[in-house]
C-alpha cells in the first residue's frame, strides 16, 4: 500500500495517508476541515529521490 502525501491549500497543513490506489483520496483537511486538500508528490513510492525530501524548500509546497 503506497503512502501518499497531502497538503491543505487552506491552512498549509501537510499529512500522510496510507491507502490503496483504488481507494478515494481524502478530501478534508484534518486540521481546518476545509476541502482544499491536494496530493503532493514529494516522495513517489517507487522512485528514489536524489534530493532530500526534508529539504526546507521542497517541504513547503504552498505555491499559488
Ligand atoms: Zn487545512
Amino acid at each position: 500500500m503506497p503512502l501518499y502525501d497531502y497538503i491543505c491549500d487552506a491552512c498549509g497543513h501537510e499529512f500522510e495517508k496510507w491507502h490503496r490506489m483504488d481507494e478515494k483520496a481524502p478530501k478534508t483537511c484534518p486540521e481546518c476541515k476545509h476541502q482544499k486538500v491536494r496530493r503532493q508528490f514529494k516522495s513517489p513510492p517507487a522512485v528514489h529521490n536524489h534530493y532530500s525530501p526534508m529539504h526546507p524548500r521542497a517541504n513547503r509546497g504552498r505555491g499559488y
